[in-house]
């Protein structure tokens, strides 16, 4: 296995951890569509490890840009508990 491949499969497999949904505003996406997202953006550090990748839309990750996660979920869409959860899990 080539190393871009594997990258393909590390790549669909964190969406499909995700059952395809974005983790931002939790609508679900068709796999193509689904970009991933530095939680903590690389300029401030985020690491390009598991911990710290998640599916975003587009229109998510664009807009969260280098934006604190809980920032920009708490401006966009409100408190929503469920979401926060699943990304404090998935970035513990
Ligand atoms: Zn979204």
């Amino acid at each position: 296995m080539n190393s871009s491949m594997s990258k393909k499969m590390w790549r669909k497999a964190l969406k499909e951890h995700f059952d395809c949904t974005c983790v931002y505003c939790g609508k679900t996406y068709d796999l193509s569509i689904l970009t991933l997202d530095h939680v903590i953006p690389r300029s401030a550090g985020g690491e390009t490890i598991a911990s710290n990748i998640v599916p975003a839309c587009e229109k998510c990750n664009q807009k969260k840009a280098s934006k604190p996660y809980l920032e920009f979920m708490r401006t966009t869409f409100g408190e929503n508990r469920l979401r926060e959860y699943v990304l404090e899990k998935h970035t513990q």
